[in-house]
């Protein structure tokens, strides 16, 4: 703990972060799956417009709300060399649609150990979160048990107003030029979509997106997604005799083709998966929805092309009903895009150590709007918020955890000048 280890004492520091993560936290931003357009819901435009009026506020000139809901704001270096990269800072605006995220009432507790009981049902269990026992005698904030907390990601938008208003108000404290990038729709893998690297306009970025306190995320799944279609043929029941095609019955030679041994429940650290998650369905058409998983490129291609064979081989069996199947890429592993940028990822781990937190580098089992940044040609790693149990009732966030994700945000700023100085 270095440069900034007075803020982690500092009580208007803490009351700031605190305040504007329960701010944002109770505005409804969820987003949501299937809209093609982006936002895929307006009221992510709320916070959204809030934030760029905090962001004037601070005395930030240039603030712009794009038509797609991003937020986009530029502070200015205050020191005269150019060689000082510029570096962006991003978190997403929406909330996961798997719980909903309405009238979320932040609960800020003083954690002294032990289970946390939300209300009668709903239980964090020390036992199954053994960070806990790590944040003992500190302050957590958790929902009120009815909604999810969105901490994924208000608590990083919290973390990077916290750190520009630190900023703000300490001017001798030298820095780059800085891009802050609010975006909607991560939660539907659209929020790299919000926004081209163009616009941004930096040289690499951060987001500030993960969840353990200390994490630094260098790599994540190469995905697929994709949708079999049943086509069947209604008939009359009372005279289906020869005509109908029922398109349900079906159904168990398609799931015999998602290994139970390679599922999402079956698999952890660096294994891939199959993923059946929704089947829509009637006599005459049925749609199973797939996603497929894998942090090594050619396996997931692997997965790709068993999946399309399997689907030839019931066609092949069962000549009378026509089966399809649609397969779309989405994000990539960002691994081999940060590999070629060894800087980055050193400021990255010195910057979370000097903050306090223990630094860990972990596999994404997942996308960042970051990979997708860094395919793009923003290399964009991703790092903690302070916040768990995501996009569930029981999620939390450690206010000791997004106190030191802003020092984070705070010394990754203070070494990028100091390490392309040195260079130079
Ligand atoms: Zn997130």
């Amino acid at each position: 703990m270095e440069f900034y280890s007075n803020l982690m004492m500092d009580e208007e520091f803490e009351k700031d972060l605190i305040s504007r993560f329960v701010k944002y936290a109770k505005i409804h931003t969820t987003s949501q799956p299937e809209i093609e357009k982006i936002p895929s819901t307006h009221r992510q435009f709320e916070l959204a417009y809030l934030l760029a009026e905090e962001l004037k506020t601070m005395g930030i000139t240039n603030v712009k709300v794009n038509e797609k809901c991003a937020v986009l704001a530029t502070l200015e270096s205050n020191i005269e060399n150019e060689n000082v990269p510029c570096v962006c800072f991003n978190s997403h605006l929406d909330t996961a649609a798997d719980e909903s995220g309405k009238n979320v009432n932040p609960q800020i507790i003083d954690y002294h150990g032990g289970d946390i009981h939300l209300n009668n049902e709903l239980v964090i269990k020390e036992q199954e979160i053994p960070e806990l026992k790590s944040l003992k005698d500190s302050k957590i904030i958790t929902t009120d048990g009815t909604t999810l907390l969105g901490a994924d990601d208000k608590a990083g938008i919290a973390e990077i107003m916290t750190a520009i208003s630190v900023l703000k108000k300490n001017k001798e404290i030298k820095h780059g030029k800085i891009k802050i990038l609010f975006t909607p729709d991560e939660e539907i893998e659209k929020g790299a979509d919000s926004i081209s690297i163009d616009e941004i306009g930096a040289d690499f970025g951060f987001t500030i997106d993960g969840g353990e306190i200390g994490s630094l995320e260098i790599e994540n799944f190469n995905a697929a997604s994709g949708k079999i279609f049943i086509k069947g043929n209604y008939a009359h029941e009372g005279y289906a005799y020869g005509k109908m095609i029922n398109s349900l019955r079906y159904i168990p030679y398609i799931l015999d083709l998602f290994p139970k041994s390679e599922a999402p429940e079956t698999s952890k650290d660096y294994d891939g998966y199959y993923h059946p998650y929704e089947i829509k369905g009637n006599v005459s058409l049925t749609e199973i929805d797939f996603i497929l998983r894998d942090f090594d490129e050619p396996k997931l291609k692997e997965k790709i092309q068993a999946m399309q064979t399997g689907i030839s081989k019931i066609q092949k069996q069962c000549p009378e009903v026509d089966l399809s199947i649609n397969i779309k890429r989405s994000y990539k592993n960002m691994k081999a895009i940060l590999d070629k940028h060894p800087t980055i990822i050193k400021i990255a781990k010195e910057a979370i150590e000097k903050s306090g937190a223990n630094l860990k580098i972990t596999p994404v089992r997942g996308g960042t709007d970051g990979a997708r940044f860094s395919w793009r040609g923003l290399p964009t790693p991703n790092i903690f918020t302070g916040g768990y149990n995501f996009h569930t009732k029981l999620e939390f966030a450690s206010v000791t955890g997004m106190k030191q994700a802003t020092l984070t945000i705070l010394n990754i700023i203070k070494l990028t000048v100091e390490e392309y100085i040195k260079k130079n």
